[in-house]
């Protein structure tokens, strides 16, 4: 598995990272460990959670699944996403008071990469970074980090941060899939100016980019798609649209859909992992084997085409 440093940071990840939102919520402990041990033995170094999925399940289960391993791997949590005004939002106090919940719950006593789910109107951005910026320098947090910014507010955090000396965002998390290549057109460009790592989530629209739902039928039991109505509202006519041309096109290259979803995502040059999330240990063995596709020149202008005008296919990004 190759590494890759985050933006212009030292920092370096996996190519493919684990998305552990499922964990605690449908997948069990024991399946959530099966997980995590299938990405360890694949060279997966790059697990990603956050202090809301499981309602904190899913850290304290990602913790005793990576026991005394931790210091092989990159861990990557969440804050801002709370409910509540002490763990909503990213005030001093919040920022504070979830590190040391998410601390607990991950039994470590340093986050690798801290993000900030979501962006606070409420709250100065000077408030955020320098309260972040103080669990630096306790030694509670290794690199800061956004998700779901805006492009003028990756800008202003990095001025910010500049400015007085903070440490500065490394990374920004949003999502980024051939269905949905939104962040394109103003996340990417400032990202990519301010030597930033764009960290792409729901890179396979929760699995519509595998290939496993198919038009006009319901989705399989026991997949995401099948358990949530919310995520079946995602199946629309003009998602299969894309789907099925890019299978076709995947077809006549001799890859696999996903090749095609997880390959053109890894030759971004912004990206430095792709952030996938799994339920059972095949899936990873198969992203695995899907993010060290290395597509032709050739392929990578085809699939860009065949998914252009960047196509709003979904609702816009909200708290999830
Ligand atoms: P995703 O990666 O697009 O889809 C994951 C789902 O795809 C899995 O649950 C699994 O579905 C299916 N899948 C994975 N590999 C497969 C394979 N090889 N073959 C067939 N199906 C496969 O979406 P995601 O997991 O929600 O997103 C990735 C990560 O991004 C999350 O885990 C989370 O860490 C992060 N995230 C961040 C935000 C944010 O606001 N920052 C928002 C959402 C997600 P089944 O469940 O059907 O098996």
């Amino acid at each position: 598995m190759d590494l890759h440093a985050v933006g212009r940071s030292g920092l370096k990840v996996s190519a493919l990272g684990l998305g552990c939102n499922n964990f605690g919520g449908r997948l069990d402990e024991q399946g959530s460990a099966a997980v995590v041990h299938a990405c360890l033995e694949a060279g997966v170094t790059f697990f990603d959670t956050a202090d809301i999925y499981g309602e904190g399940r899913s850290e304290e289960i990602l913790g005793r699944a990576l026991g005394d391993r931790r210091d092989e791997v990159v861990v990557a949590t969440k804050f801002s996403g709370g409910e509540g005004p002490y763990l909503a939002g990213a005030s001093r106090k919040v920022v504070m008071a979830a590190c040391e919940r998410s601390l607990r719950r991950l039994g470590t006593d340093y986050i690798d990469l801290y993000y900030q789910h979501f962006p606070d109107p409420e709250t100065p951005v000077t408030e955020t970074l320098g309260a972040l910026d103080d669990l630096v320098r306790a030694g509670k947090v290794r690199y800061v980090a956004t998700s779901n910014f805006a492009g003028w507010q990756i800008a202003e955090a990095e001025h910010v941060a500049r400015a007085n000396g903070w440490s500065r965002p490394v990374a920004s998390q949003s999502e980024w899939s051939l269905l949905r290549r939104g962040i394109e057109a103003e996340v990417v460009p400032a990202c990519a100016a301010y030597g930033i790592g764009v960290v792409p989530y729901f890179p396979l629209a929760s699995g519509l980019l595998t290939g496993k739902y198919q038009r006009g039928e319901p989705p399989p039991r026991g997949t995401r798609l099948g358990n949530s109505a919310l995520f079946a509202s995602w199946a629309t006519t003009a998602v299969f649209d894309i789907v099925e041309r890019l299978d076709t096109m995947a077809k006549q290259h001799g890859r696999s859909l996903l090749e095609l979803a997880v390959g053109w995502l890894a030759a971004q040059p912004t990206v430095p992992s792709v952030l996938v999330g799994a339920t059972k240990p095949e899936q990873v063995v198969k992203n695995a084997r899907a993010v060290a596709v290395r597509l032709s020149a050739d392929e990578l202008a085809a699939v860009s085409a065949a998914t252009a005008p960047p196509p709003a296919v979904f609702e816009p990004a909200r708290r999830r």
